[in-house]
Protein backbone atom coordinates (compact mmCIF):
# COMPACT_ATOMS: atom_id res chain seq x y z
CA UNK A 1 0.00 0.00 0.00
CA UNK A 2 1.52 3.41 -1.24
CA UNK A 3 -1.19 6.49 -0.22
CA UNK A 4 0.17 10.16 -1.90
CA UNK A 5 0.81 12.48 0.28
CA UNK A 6 -2.22 14.71 0.85
CA UNK A 7 -2.45 18.35 -0.29
CA UNK A 8 -5.35 19.00 2.61
CA UNK A 9 -2.97 19.02 5.92
CA UNK A 10 -5.66 20.97 8.11
CA UNK A 11 -9.03 22.14 8.36
CA UNK A 12 -9.37 24.14 5.21
CA UNK A 13 -11.62 27.46 6.62
CA UNK A 14 -13.31 27.68 3.45
CA UNK A 15 -15.05 31.40 2.11
CA UNK A 16 -16.65 32.99 -0.56
CA UNK A 17 -15.05 34.00 -3.68
CA UNK A 18 -16.94 37.84 -4.35
CA UNK A 19 -15.55 40.38 -6.34
CA UNK A 20 -11.79 38.68 -6.30
CA UNK A 21 -12.36 39.06 -2.56
CA UNK A 22 -12.02 35.89 -0.26
CA UNK A 23 -15.23 37.11 1.88
CA UNK A 24 -16.44 34.53 5.46
CA UNK A 25 -20.05 34.19 5.33
CA UNK A 26 -22.24 34.74 7.50
CA UNK A 27 -24.04 31.70 7.49
CA UNK A 28 -23.74 28.31 9.24
CA UNK A 29 -21.06 26.30 8.59
CA UNK A 30 -20.94 22.65 7.67
CA UNK A 31 -18.32 20.11 7.81
CA UNK A 32 -16.36 18.30 4.46
CA UNK A 33 -15.63 14.87 5.65
CA UNK A 34 -13.12 12.68 3.45
CA UNK A 35 -15.13 9.78 2.92
CA UNK A 36 -12.38 7.70 3.03
CA UNK A 37 -10.56 8.64 6.08
CA UNK A 38 -14.11 9.99 8.19
CA UNK A 39 -11.50 12.96 8.50
CA UNK A 40 -13.28 16.26 9.13
CA UNK A 41 -10.88 18.58 5.57
CA UNK A 42 -13.27 21.55 5.51
CA UNK A 43 -15.78 23.78 7.22
CA UNK A 44 -18.20 25.14 4.04
CA UNK A 45 -20.62 27.56 4.86
CA UNK A 46 -23.86 27.76 4.01
CA UNK A 47 -24.38 31.28 2.72
CA UNK A 48 -27.66 33.82 3.16
CA UNK A 49 -29.51 35.42 0.64
CA UNK A 50 -27.98 38.96 1.27
CA UNK A 51 -24.79 37.16 0.30
CA UNK A 52 -25.84 35.98 -2.88
CA UNK A 53 -27.20 38.80 -3.62
CA UNK A 54 -24.31 40.91 -3.09
CA UNK A 55 -22.36 38.24 -5.28
CA UNK A 56 -24.79 39.02 -8.28
CA UNK A 57 -24.41 42.62 -7.98
CA UNK A 58 -20.51 42.60 -8.12
CA UNK A 59 -21.08 40.14 -11.31
CA UNK A 60 -23.11 42.67 -12.82
CA UNK A 61 -20.85 45.43 -12.00
CA UNK A 62 -18.11 43.73 -13.39
CA UNK A 63 -19.72 43.23 -16.78
CA UNK A 64 -20.06 45.98 -18.74
CA UNK A 65 -15.80 46.00 -18.98
CA UNK A 66 -15.59 42.36 -19.30
CA UNK A 67 -17.78 42.51 -22.01
CA UNK A 68 -16.20 45.28 -23.84
CA UNK A 69 -12.34 43.18 -23.12
CA UNK A 70 -11.83 41.54 -26.52
CA UNK A 71 -12.12 38.07 -27.64
CA UNK A 72 -8.49 37.51 -27.44
CA UNK A 73 -7.75 38.98 -24.51
CA UNK A 74 -10.43 37.04 -22.27
CA UNK A 75 -9.06 33.82 -24.47
CA UNK A 76 -5.50 35.25 -22.99
CA UNK A 77 -7.21 34.86 -19.92
CA UNK A 78 -8.03 31.49 -20.01
CA UNK A 79 -5.17 30.35 -21.64
CA UNK A 80 -3.46 31.28 -18.37
CA UNK A 81 -5.82 29.34 -16.55
CA UNK A 82 -5.56 26.29 -18.23
CA UNK A 83 -1.42 26.72 -17.86
CA UNK A 84 -1.91 27.55 -13.94
CA UNK A 85 -4.40 24.06 -14.02
CA UNK A 86 -1.66 22.37 -15.95
CA UNK A 87 0.90 23.18 -13.21
CA UNK A 88 -1.14 22.42 -10.37
CA UNK A 89 -2.67 19.17 -11.91
CA UNK A 90 -1.97 16.76 -9.07
CA UNK A 91 -2.59 19.11 -6.55
CA UNK A 92 -5.97 19.64 -7.90
CA UNK A 93 -6.91 15.74 -8.55
CA UNK A 94 -5.71 14.68 -5.38
CA UNK A 95 -8.12 17.16 -3.50
CA UNK A 96 -10.96 15.93 -5.40
CA UNK A 97 -9.80 12.13 -4.44
CA UNK A 98 -9.60 13.96 -0.57
CA UNK A 99 -13.18 15.43 -0.79
CA UNK A 100 -14.86 12.92 -3.07
CA UNK A 101 -13.56 9.69 -2.33
CA UNK A 102 -12.68 8.49 -5.91
CA UNK A 103 -9.36 7.08 -7.03
CA UNK A 104 -6.72 9.22 -7.76
CA UNK A 105 -6.39 7.75 -11.40
CA UNK A 106 -10.58 8.94 -11.59
CA UNK A 107 -9.25 12.39 -10.47
CA UNK A 108 -6.58 13.15 -12.99
CA UNK A 109 -9.27 11.97 -16.02
CA UNK A 110 -11.87 14.63 -14.28
CA UNK A 111 -9.02 17.11 -14.11
CA UNK A 112 -7.70 16.40 -17.77
CA UNK A 113 -11.45 16.36 -18.60
CA UNK A 114 -12.00 20.15 -17.00
CA UNK A 115 -8.84 21.68 -18.32
CA UNK A 116 -10.15 20.57 -21.55
CA UNK A 117 -13.15 22.33 -21.25
CA UNK A 118 -10.80 25.64 -20.53
CA UNK A 119 -8.82 24.69 -23.95
CA UNK A 120 -11.79 24.26 -26.31
CA UNK A 121 -13.15 27.60 -24.87
CA UNK A 122 -9.81 29.64 -25.32
CA UNK A 123 -10.79 29.46 -29.09
CA UNK A 124 -13.23 32.13 -28.30
CA UNK A 125 -12.83 34.84 -30.98
CA UNK A 126 -13.67 32.02 -33.98
CA UNK A 127 -16.08 30.28 -31.70
CA UNK A 128 -18.08 33.66 -31.13
CA UNK A 129 -18.18 34.43 -34.93
CA UNK A 130 -21.68 35.67 -36.52
CA UNK A 131 -22.01 35.89 -40.25
CA UNK A 132 -23.22 38.36 -42.90
CA UNK A 133 -24.21 38.63 -46.40
CA UNK A 134 -24.26 41.41 -48.49
CA UNK A 135 -26.17 42.66 -50.57
CA UNK A 136 -30.03 41.05 -49.67
CA UNK A 137 -31.07 43.70 -51.54
CA UNK A 138 -28.86 45.62 -53.64
CA UNK A 139 -27.29 47.84 -51.29
CA UNK A 140 -28.82 46.55 -48.60
CA UNK A 141 -26.00 44.16 -46.10
CA UNK A 142 -27.48 41.72 -42.89
CA UNK A 143 -25.19 40.43 -40.59
CA UNK A 144 -25.25 38.37 -37.38
CA UNK A 145 -23.67 39.31 -34.10
CA UNK A 146 -23.60 36.86 -30.96
CA UNK A 147 -23.78 38.89 -27.59
CA UNK A 148 -23.15 38.33 -24.01
CA UNK A 149 -25.86 38.34 -21.42
CA UNK A 150 -24.95 39.67 -18.48
CA UNK A 151 -24.64 37.33 -15.10
CA UNK A 152 -24.95 33.39 -15.62
CA UNK A 153 -25.34 31.23 -11.97
CA UNK A 154 -23.94 27.33 -12.48
CA UNK A 155 -24.77 25.20 -9.67
CA UNK A 156 -22.85 21.43 -9.47
CA UNK A 157 -23.71 18.51 -8.23
CA UNK A 158 -21.58 16.14 -5.82
CA UNK A 159 -19.90 13.74 -7.93
CA UNK A 160 -17.70 15.37 -10.48
CA UNK A 161 -16.49 18.81 -8.11
CA UNK A 162 -13.95 19.56 -9.98
CA UNK A 163 -14.95 18.96 -13.86
CA UNK A 164 -19.61 19.75 -14.15
CA UNK A 165 -19.06 23.10 -13.18
CA UNK A 166 -16.20 23.79 -16.08
CA UNK A 167 -18.89 22.18 -18.81
CA UNK A 168 -20.46 25.91 -18.47
CA UNK A 169 -17.87 28.03 -16.53
CA UNK A 170 -15.37 28.97 -19.17
CA UNK A 171 -17.35 29.42 -22.44
CA UNK A 172 -19.54 32.14 -20.08
CA UNK A 173 -16.71 33.57 -19.53
CA UNK A 174 -15.15 33.44 -22.96
CA UNK A 175 -17.91 34.86 -24.22
CA UNK A 176 -18.00 38.12 -21.85
CA UNK A 177 -20.45 36.89 -19.14
CA UNK A 178 -19.79 36.79 -15.34
CA UNK A 179 -20.73 34.30 -13.09
CA UNK A 180 -21.31 33.34 -10.06
CA UNK A 181 -20.86 29.25 -8.97
CA UNK A 182 -22.38 27.22 -6.07
CA UNK A 183 -20.87 23.96 -5.93
CA UNK A 184 -22.28 21.19 -4.00
CA UNK A 185 -21.56 21.95 -0.48
CA UNK A 186 -20.26 18.41 0.16
CA UNK A 187 -17.44 18.84 -1.76
CA UNK A 188 -16.79 22.03 -2.31
CA UNK A 189 -13.25 22.40 -2.26
CA UNK A 190 -12.12 22.18 -5.98
CA UNK A 191 -14.17 25.32 -6.87
CA UNK A 192 -12.41 27.06 -4.37
CA UNK A 193 -8.88 25.83 -5.90
CA UNK A 194 -10.13 27.12 -9.29
CA UNK A 195 -11.32 30.07 -8.13
CA UNK A 196 -7.82 30.84 -6.61
CA UNK A 197 -6.15 29.90 -9.88
CA UNK A 198 -8.58 32.61 -11.87
CA UNK A 199 -7.31 35.30 -9.59
CA UNK A 200 -3.68 34.76 -10.40
CA UNK A 201 -4.73 34.47 -14.27
CA UNK A 202 -5.94 37.97 -14.40
CA UNK A 203 -9.39 37.44 -14.46
CA UNK A 204 -10.71 40.65 -13.25
CA UNK A 205 -12.66 40.64 -10.17
CA UNK A 206 -16.15 39.68 -9.96
CA UNK A 207 -16.63 37.95 -13.50
CA UNK A 208 -15.84 34.25 -11.35
CA UNK A 209 -17.58 34.28 -8.34
CA UNK A 210 -18.00 31.38 -5.92
CA UNK A 211 -20.79 31.01 -3.29
CA UNK A 212 -21.42 28.20 -1.11
CA UNK A 213 -24.59 26.70 0.28
CA UNK A 214 -27.70 25.16 -0.37
CA UNK A 215 -31.23 25.83 -1.08
CA UNK A 216 -31.12 29.88 -0.25
CA UNK A 217 -28.08 30.45 -2.56
CA UNK A 218 -29.74 28.35 -5.23
CA UNK A 219 -33.81 30.01 -4.27
CA UNK A 220 -31.78 33.70 -4.35
CA UNK A 221 -30.16 32.30 -7.84
CA UNK A 222 -33.49 31.62 -9.34
CA UNK A 223 -35.43 34.93 -8.15
CA UNK A 224 -33.04 37.36 -8.60
CA UNK A 225 -33.62 39.65 -11.37
CA UNK A 226 -29.99 40.01 -12.90
CA UNK A 227 -30.03 36.31 -13.24
CA UNK A 228 -30.25 35.49 -16.90
CA UNK A 229 -29.42 31.95 -16.68
CA UNK A 230 -29.06 28.92 -14.75
CA UNK A 231 -26.87 26.00 -15.51
CA UNK A 232 -27.86 23.20 -13.27
CA UNK A 233 -26.44 19.48 -13.07
CA UNK A 234 -28.03 16.84 -10.43
CA UNK A 235 -30.79 14.76 -9.65
CA UNK A 236 -34.23 14.95 -11.60
CA UNK A 237 -36.54 16.14 -8.98
CA UNK A 238 -34.49 19.14 -7.90
CA UNK A 239 -33.64 19.66 -11.85
CA UNK A 240 -37.09 19.27 -13.00
CA UNK A 241 -39.46 20.60 -10.48
CA UNK A 242 -37.13 23.41 -8.72
CA UNK A 243 -34.95 24.77 -11.29
CA UNK A 244 -36.68 24.18 -14.33
CA UNK A 245 -39.87 25.34 -13.20
CA UNK A 246 -38.20 28.22 -11.64
CA UNK A 247 -36.62 29.06 -14.56
CA UNK A 248 -39.99 29.38 -16.17
CA UNK A 249 -41.69 30.78 -13.79
CA UNK A 250 -39.13 34.09 -14.13
CA UNK A 251 -38.26 33.70 -17.90
CA UNK A 252 -34.76 32.86 -17.52
CA UNK A 253 -32.90 30.40 -20.54
CA UNK A 254 -31.75 27.52 -18.56
CA UNK A 255 -29.77 24.25 -18.81
CA UNK A 256 -31.16 21.15 -16.06
CA UNK A 257 -28.95 17.87 -16.76
CA UNK A 258 -29.77 15.22 -13.90
CA UNK A 259 -30.27 11.89 -13.01
CA UNK A 260 -30.03 8.65 -15.13
CA UNK A 261 -29.93 4.99 -15.36
CA UNK A 262 -28.58 3.30 -18.64
CA UNK A 263 -28.13 -0.06 -19.75
CA UNK A 264 -25.34 -1.68 -21.65
CA UNK A 265 -26.39 -4.34 -24.36
CA UNK A 266 -24.12 -7.16 -24.95
CA UNK A 267 -24.56 -9.18 -28.21
CA UNK A 268 -23.47 -12.57 -28.86
CA UNK A 269 -20.49 -11.46 -31.46
CA UNK A 270 -19.23 -8.89 -28.98
CA UNK A 271 -15.36 -9.32 -28.09
CA UNK A 272 -16.14 -10.22 -24.28
CA UNK A 273 -12.87 -9.48 -23.15
CA UNK A 274 -12.97 -5.70 -24.02
CA UNK A 275 -16.97 -5.52 -23.26
CA UNK A 276 -16.35 -7.21 -19.60
CA UNK A 277 -13.36 -4.79 -19.12
CA UNK A 278 -15.09 -1.62 -20.31
CA UNK A 279 -18.08 -2.56 -18.25
CA UNK A 280 -15.80 -2.57 -14.71
CA UNK A 281 -15.19 0.87 -15.79
CA UNK A 282 -18.71 1.46 -16.38
CA UNK A 283 -20.81 0.07 -13.52
CA UNK A 284 -17.60 0.76 -10.84
CA UNK A 285 -15.89 3.55 -11.78
CA UNK A 286 -16.74 6.70 -9.35
CA UNK A 287 -18.36 3.94 -7.48
CA UNK A 288 -20.72 4.16 -9.47
CA UNK A 289 -22.18 7.82 -8.60
CA UNK A 290 -21.67 8.96 -12.39
CA UNK A 291 -24.68 10.32 -14.70
CA UNK A 292 -23.08 8.05 -17.72
CA UNK A 293 -22.75 4.92 -15.25
CA UNK A 294 -24.28 1.98 -16.56
CA UNK A 295 -26.63 0.48 -14.10
CA UNK A 296 -28.32 -2.83 -16.18
CA UNK A 297 -26.74 -5.08 -18.32
CA UNK A 298 -28.98 -7.01 -20.73
CA UNK A 299 -27.67 -9.95 -22.56
CA UNK A 300 -29.19 -10.82 -25.84
CA UNK A 301 -29.53 -13.52 -27.76
CA UNK A 302 -30.46 -11.79 -31.09
CA UNK A 303 -30.16 -14.92 -33.77
CA UNK A 304 -29.59 -17.76 -30.86
CA UNK A 305 -31.89 -20.59 -29.74
CA UNK A 306 -33.15 -20.95 -26.14
CA UNK A 307 -30.28 -23.09 -25.04
CA UNK A 308 -27.75 -20.88 -26.47
CA UNK A 309 -28.63 -17.93 -25.39
CA UNK A 310 -29.18 -19.31 -21.59
CA UNK A 311 -25.51 -20.43 -22.39
CA UNK A 312 -24.33 -17.14 -23.50
CA UNK A 313 -25.88 -15.29 -20.92
CA UNK A 314 -24.23 -17.40 -17.75
CA UNK A 315 -21.00 -17.04 -19.68
CA UNK A 316 -21.11 -13.02 -19.83
CA UNK A 317 -22.19 -12.93 -16.09
CA UNK A 318 -19.73 -15.23 -15.18
CA UNK A 319 -16.98 -13.15 -16.82
CA UNK A 320 -18.84 -10.34 -15.09
CA UNK A 321 -18.70 -11.20 -11.31
CA UNK A 322 -15.37 -12.87 -11.53
CA UNK A 323 -14.14 -9.34 -12.62
CA UNK A 324 -15.85 -7.51 -10.21
CA UNK A 325 -14.90 -9.62 -7.55
CA UNK A 326 -11.51 -8.65 -8.29
CA UNK A 327 -11.87 -4.89 -7.46
CA UNK A 328 -9.79 -3.62 -4.73
CA UNK A 329 -11.55 -0.94 -2.65
CA UNK A 330 -9.62 1.23 -0.30
CA UNK A 331 -8.59 5.42 0.32
CA UNK A 332 -8.39 6.62 -3.31
CA UNK A 333 -5.03 8.32 -2.64
CA UNK A 334 -3.43 4.57 -2.48
CA UNK A 335 -2.92 4.00 -5.81
CA UNK A 336 -3.18 0.50 -6.19
CA UNK A 337 -6.90 0.31 -5.28
CA UNK A 338 -9.52 0.44 -8.10
CA UNK A 339 -12.54 1.64 -6.17
CA UNK A 340 -13.47 4.40 -3.30
CA UNK A 341 -15.92 4.89 -1.27
CA UNK A 342 -19.72 5.92 -1.58
CA UNK A 343 -19.56 10.09 -0.74
CA UNK A 344 -20.92 10.07 2.63
CA UNK A 345 -23.10 7.24 5.09
CA UNK A 346 -26.14 8.39 4.18
CA UNK A 347 -25.50 7.69 0.37
CA UNK A 348 -24.14 3.96 1.40
CA UNK A 349 -27.35 3.71 3.54
CA UNK A 350 -29.64 4.83 0.28
CA UNK A 351 -27.12 2.01 -1.44
CA UNK A 352 -28.06 -0.40 1.39
CA UNK A 353 -31.76 0.28 1.27
CA UNK A 354 -31.77 -0.47 -2.56
CA UNK A 355 -29.88 -3.97 -2.01
CA UNK A 356 -32.35 -5.18 0.20
CA UNK A 357 -35.36 -4.13 -2.16
CA UNK A 358 -33.74 -5.96 -4.89
CA UNK A 359 -33.88 -9.19 -2.56
CA UNK A 360 -37.27 -8.44 -1.32
CA UNK A 361 -38.42 -8.34 -5.26
CA UNK A 362 -36.71 -11.34 -5.80
CA UNK A 363 -33.65 -10.88 -7.85
CA UNK A 364 -30.46 -13.08 -6.92
CA UNK A 365 -27.72 -11.78 -5.28
CA UNK A 366 -24.68 -12.78 -7.06
CA UNK A 367 -22.14 -10.67 -5.43
CA UNK A 368 -23.15 -9.05 -2.26
CA UNK A 369 -21.30 -5.57 -1.92
CA UNK A 370 -22.52 -5.08 2.03
CA UNK A 371 -19.15 -7.37 2.82
CA UNK A 372 -16.79 -5.23 2.15
CA UNK A 373 -12.71 -5.98 2.37
CA UNK A 374 -10.46 -3.08 2.16
CA UNK A 375 -6.83 -2.16 1.45
CA UNK A 376 -5.38 -0.42 4.95
CA UNK A 377 -7.05 0.75 8.06
CA UNK A 378 -10.17 2.45 6.99
CA UNK A 379 -13.62 2.76 8.81
CA UNK A 380 -15.96 1.52 6.25
CA UNK A 381 -18.61 4.12 7.24
CA UNK A 382 -19.34 5.21 3.63
CA UNK A 383 -17.94 1.51 1.53
CA UNK A 384 -20.09 -0.39 -0.77
CA UNK A 385 -18.13 -3.38 -2.41
CA UNK A 386 -19.28 -4.61 -6.29
CA UNK A 387 -22.55 -5.68 -6.05
CA UNK A 388 -24.28 -8.53 -8.58
CA UNK A 389 -28.52 -8.91 -8.88
CA UNK A 390 -29.28 -11.78 -11.41
CA UNK A 391 -32.74 -12.55 -12.72
CA UNK A 392 -33.68 -8.94 -12.80
CA UNK A 393 -37.24 -7.62 -14.05
CA UNK A 394 -37.74 -4.22 -15.36
CA UNK A 395 -40.70 -3.88 -13.02
CA UNK A 396 -38.41 -3.88 -10.07
CA UNK A 397 -37.61 -0.75 -8.65
CA UNK A 398 -33.42 -1.27 -8.56
CA UNK A 399 -33.87 -1.87 -12.43
CA UNK A 400 -36.15 1.04 -12.62
CA UNK A 401 -34.57 3.88 -10.46
CA UNK A 402 -31.26 5.75 -9.91
CA UNK A 403 -29.29 3.85 -7.13
CA UNK A 404 -26.23 6.20 -7.49
CA UNK A 405 -23.89 3.14 -6.16
CA UNK A 406 -22.08 0.41 -7.44
CA UNK A 407 -25.60 -2.33 -8.33
CA UNK A 408 -24.91 -4.11 -11.51
CA UNK A 409 -28.66 -5.81 -12.72
CA UNK A 410 -28.26 -8.71 -14.92
CA UNK A 411 -31.12 -9.04 -17.40
CA UNK A 412 -31.95 -11.04 -20.37
CA UNK A 413 -33.40 -9.91 -24.13
CA UNK A 414 -34.32 -12.36 -26.44
CA UNK A 415 -33.82 -9.85 -29.41
CA UNK A 416 -32.42 -6.62 -29.95
CA UNK A 417 -36.08 -4.80 -30.85
CA UNK A 418 -36.77 -6.50 -26.71
CA UNK A 419 -33.58 -4.69 -25.64
CA UNK A 420 -33.95 -1.27 -26.81
CA UNK A 421 -37.91 -1.87 -26.34
CA UNK A 422 -36.36 -2.30 -22.36
CA UNK A 423 -34.32 0.78 -22.53
CA UNK A 424 -37.47 2.95 -23.62
CA UNK A 425 -39.63 1.68 -20.52
CA UNK A 426 -37.72 3.57 -18.06
CA UNK A 427 -38.14 7.34 -17.76
CA UNK A 428 -34.29 8.47 -18.30
CA UNK A 429 -32.51 9.12 -21.35
CA UNK A 430 -28.84 9.96 -20.59
CA UNK A 431 -26.84 7.60 -21.96
CA UNK A 432 -26.73 4.01 -23.61
CA UNK A 433 -23.77 1.62 -24.86
CA UNK A 434 -23.63 -1.46 -26.99
CA UNK A 435 -21.65 -3.97 -27.36
CA UNK A 436 -20.90 -5.42 -31.26
CA UNK A 437 -19.03 -6.45 -34.04
CA UNK A 438 -22.00 -5.53 -36.38
CA UNK A 439 -22.60 -2.57 -37.80
CA UNK A 440 -25.90 -3.21 -38.63
CA UNK A 441 -27.03 -3.54 -34.76
CA UNK A 442 -24.68 -0.59 -33.73
CA UNK A 443 -26.80 1.15 -36.71
CA UNK A 444 -29.88 0.38 -35.56
CA UNK A 445 -28.97 1.05 -32.08
CA UNK A 446 -27.70 4.58 -32.17
CA UNK A 447 -30.40 5.52 -34.38
CA UNK A 448 -33.30 4.29 -32.23
CA UNK A 449 -32.27 3.96 -29.03
CA UNK A 450 -33.74 7.98 -26.90
CA UNK A 451 -30.93 8.46 -25.02
CA UNK A 452 -28.44 11.48 -25.31
CA UNK A 453 -25.19 9.79 -25.37
CA UNK A 454 -25.34 6.94 -27.26
CA UNK A 455 -21.38 4.13 -26.79
CA UNK A 456 -20.15 1.48 -29.49
CA UNK A 457 -18.03 -0.09 -27.99
CA UNK A 458 -17.34 2.13 -25.09
CA UNK A 459 -18.65 1.93 -21.66
CA UNK A 460 -18.55 5.57 -20.51
CA UNK A 461 -19.83 7.75 -23.49
CA UNK A 462 -18.78 10.70 -22.78
CA UNK A 463 -18.56 13.80 -25.17
CA UNK A 464 -15.48 15.79 -25.40
CA UNK A 465 -15.51 19.41 -24.65
CA UNK A 466 -16.09 20.15 -28.07
CA UNK A 467 -19.20 18.06 -28.55
CA UNK A 468 -22.60 19.00 -26.48
CA UNK A 469 -23.01 16.86 -23.53
CA UNK A 470 -26.65 15.35 -24.33
CA UNK A 471 -29.59 14.02 -22.38
CA UNK A 472 -33.13 13.58 -22.92
CA UNK A 473 -36.17 12.23 -21.44
CA UNK A 474 -35.84 12.79 -17.75
CA UNK A 475 -32.37 13.58 -17.90
CA UNK A 476 -32.75 16.55 -19.24
CA UNK A 477 -34.58 19.66 -19.56
CA UNK A 478 -34.07 22.44 -21.92
CA UNK A 479 -32.77 23.11 -25.41
CA UNK A 480 -28.86 23.77 -25.43
CA UNK A 481 -26.55 21.64 -24.00
CA UNK A 482 -23.55 22.28 -22.44
CA UNK A 483 -20.16 22.11 -23.51
CA UNK A 484 -19.09 23.65 -27.53
CA UNK A 485 -20.75 25.34 -29.82
CA UNK A 486 -23.80 24.87 -27.44
CA UNK A 487 -22.67 26.38 -24.96
CA UNK A 488 -21.27 29.42 -26.61
CA UNK A 489 -25.30 30.12 -28.26
CA UNK A 490 -26.68 29.61 -24.72
CA UNK A 491 -24.35 32.15 -23.17
CA UNK A 492 -25.16 34.28 -25.73
CA UNK A 493 -27.87 36.29 -27.42
CA UNK A 494 -27.62 36.59 -31.61
CA UNK A 495 -28.40 40.25 -32.89
CA UNK A 496 -29.12 41.04 -36.70
CA UNK A 497 -28.84 44.31 -38.16
CA UNK A 498 -29.63 44.87 -41.26
CA UNK A 499 -27.63 47.92 -42.69
CA UNK A 500 -28.30 50.13 -45.92
CA UNK A 501 -25.69 51.40 -47.64
CA UNK A 502 -26.53 54.89 -49.17
P1 LIG B 1 -28.75 17.16 -6.12
O1 LIG B 1 -29.91 17.40 -7.01
O2 LIG B 1 -29.01 16.67 -4.75
O3 LIG B 1 -27.91 18.52 -5.94
C1 LIG B 1 -27.44 19.26 -7.05
C2 LIG B 1 -27.28 20.71 -6.64
O4 LIG B 1 -28.55 21.25 -6.28
C3 LIG B 1 -26.38 20.89 -5.44
O5 LIG B 1 -25.57 22.04 -5.64
C4 LIG B 1 -27.34 21.07 -4.29
O6 LIG B 1 -26.81 21.89 -3.26
C5 LIG B 1 -28.55 21.73 -4.94
N1 LIG B 1 -29.82 21.32 -4.34
C6 LIG B 1 -30.13 20.11 -3.80
N2 LIG B 1 -31.41 20.08 -3.39
C7 LIG B 1 -31.93 21.29 -3.68
C8 LIG B 1 -33.22 21.87 -3.50
N3 LIG B 1 -34.23 21.19 -2.96
N4 LIG B 1 -33.41 23.14 -3.92
C9 LIG B 1 -32.41 23.83 -4.49
N5 LIG B 1 -31.17 23.34 -4.68
C10 LIG B 1 -30.92 22.09 -4.29
O7 LIG B 1 -27.76 16.19 -6.92
P2 LIG B 1 -26.42 15.52 -6.38
O8 LIG B 1 -26.78 14.43 -5.44
O9 LIG B 1 -25.45 16.55 -5.92
O10 LIG B 1 -25.84 14.91 -7.73
C11 LIG B 1 -26.17 13.63 -8.21
C12 LIG B 1 -27.19 13.70 -9.31
O11 LIG B 1 -26.68 14.46 -10.39
C13 LIG B 1 -27.51 12.33 -9.89
O12 LIG B 1 -28.89 12.24 -10.10
C14 LIG B 1 -26.75 12.32 -11.21
O13 LIG B 1 -27.29 11.46 -12.19
C15 LIG B 1 -26.87 13.76 -11.61
N6 LIG B 1 -25.86 14.12 -12.59
C16 LIG B 1 -26.25 14.28 -13.89
C17 LIG B 1 -25.32 14.60 -14.87
C18 LIG B 1 -25.73 14.74 -16.29
O14 LIG B 1 -24.91 15.13 -17.11
N7 LIG B 1 -26.96 14.44 -16.66
C19 LIG B 1 -23.97 14.74 -14.51
C20 LIG B 1 -23.60 14.58 -13.17
C21 LIG B 1 -24.56 14.27 -12.22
Amino acid sequence: MAVLEEPIKEVLDIKNYIDGEWVESAGEVKDVVNPATGKVIGKVPISTKDEIDATVAAAKEAFPDWRRTPPLARARCLFRLKELMEENFEELSRVQTMEHGKTIDESRGETRRGIEMVEVATGIPSLMMGYNLEDIVTGIDEYLIRQPLGVFGIIGPFNFPFMVPLWFAPFAVATGNCIVVKPSSEDPISQVKIAELTEEAGIPPGVWNVVHGGRTVVSGMLNHPDIEGICFVGSTPVGRDVIYKGCGDTGKRVIVMCGAKNFALVMPDADLNRAIAACMTSFYGNTGQRCLANANLIVVGEGLSKEEHDAFYDKVVDAFVTAASRIRMGYGLDDTVHMGPLRDAGKKEKVLRYIEKGIEEGARLRLDGRKVELVGDLPDTCFVGPTVFEDVTLDMAIAREEIFGPVANMMKASSLDEAIEMIHRIPFGNAASIFTASGKWAREFQYRVECGNIGINIGIAAPMAFFPFSGMKDSFFGTLHGQGQEAIRFFTESKVVIQRWF
